[in-house]
């Protein structure tokens, strides 16, 4: 993206996490104006998903973790069908709930919905994932289980030719490992979302083809800041995690973000005022910031 007329080309999707609307703490609860269990203001979601829209963002993709928040995720994406968009598969945190009866009971579950909502034109339906190898957080899904549902959900992708939506933490050499013998079979490829590692791993998953992305997570200390820098900008994707994932406006970044169309005024959650931002909730409209610190 080195001239002005690419900038053109560019369009935006942002990447959220899973928002949980059953939950009683959760992502989505601060978008109904509840933070820590208390109602502080009133809902704001349909805002904030304009707001979005107003600073170019033209997609939001929903982060799917379970079968049962799947469908969560879909009644979100019908009440907004024009910018919501979803992803599905089973998260490394619930891989064991895959097993829990004979597995196959699950999968075939999870294929016929990644049946019935390709069936969709436009498909609610983006990409397969978030499916993962997370090796620092073993206490519900040990590495055997996590390896077994990968390559599963893997085998899902492939009949389904969607592109993968992936999440690489300490496991780089295993993710590596297994993903290769079905990429060939993937030609949509993937992304690593959130990414946090290294250079070095960095380059390995882009030798691959797949795509990287970012969120404050990304930019948290040197050796990040380097690996940042090295993503080639045919493979660099952004997203901004909202309602997490914030990047710091240290000294280092605050000069590229000031380059951005500004953004509404930021308040307290309880001092809320419609048509504001709230302080420590992240939106996906400050992409265009992000986009000036990412270099397109
Ligand atoms: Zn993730």
């Amino acid at each position: 993206m080195s001239t002005a007329t690419d900038l053109s080309r560019l369009h935006y999707a942002d990447i959220w996490p899973p928002l949980f609307t059953t939950e009683s703490y959760s992502s989505y609860n601060q978008f109904q104006g509840i933070y820590r269990g208390k109602q502080y203001h009133e809902p704001d979601f349909a805002e904030v998903l304009q707001r979005a829209q107003e600073y170019g963002c033209q997609k939001i993709i929903l982060t799917t973790t379970t079968l049962a928040r799947a469908h969560e995720n879909l009644k979100i994406v019908q009440q907004y069908p024009d910018i919501c968009t979803m992803t599905l598969g089973v998260h490394p945190y619930h891989a064991a709930e895959i097993y829990q009866t004979d597995g196959k009971t699950y999968l075939d579950a999870l294929r016929a919905l990644c049946n019935e909502l390709l069936a969709h034109s436009p498909s609610p339906l983006v990409a397969f994932g978030e499916i993962r190898l997370d090796y620092a957080y073993l206490q519900r899904s040990d590495k055997e289980t996590q390896q077994r549902a990968f390559r599963d959900q893997l085998d899902i992708a492939v009949g389904m030719q969607l592109p993968l939506f992936l999440h690489v933490r300490d496991s780089c050499a295993d993710v590596v490992e297994i993903i290769t013998s079905y990429l060939s079979r993937l030609p949509r490829g993937g992304l690593v979302h959130s990414f946090a590692g290294t250079k070095d791993e960095m380059l390995q998953l882009v030798a691959l083809g797949l795509g990287i992305s970012g969120n404050g997570v990304s930019f948290r200390t040197e050796e990040q800041l380097e690996m940042v820098k090295r993503i080639p900008l045919d493979r660099l994707q952004l997203e901004t995690g909202a309602p997490w994932c914030e990047i710091v406006e240290d000294e280092r970044i605050a000069p590229f973000l000031a380059r951005a169309r500004p953004l509404p005024p930021t308040r307290k959650h309880g001092k809320f005022i419609r048509g504001q931002m709230v302080k420590g909730r992240n939106e996906s409209c400050r992409w265009r910031g992000w986009r000036w610190l990412w270099r397109v």
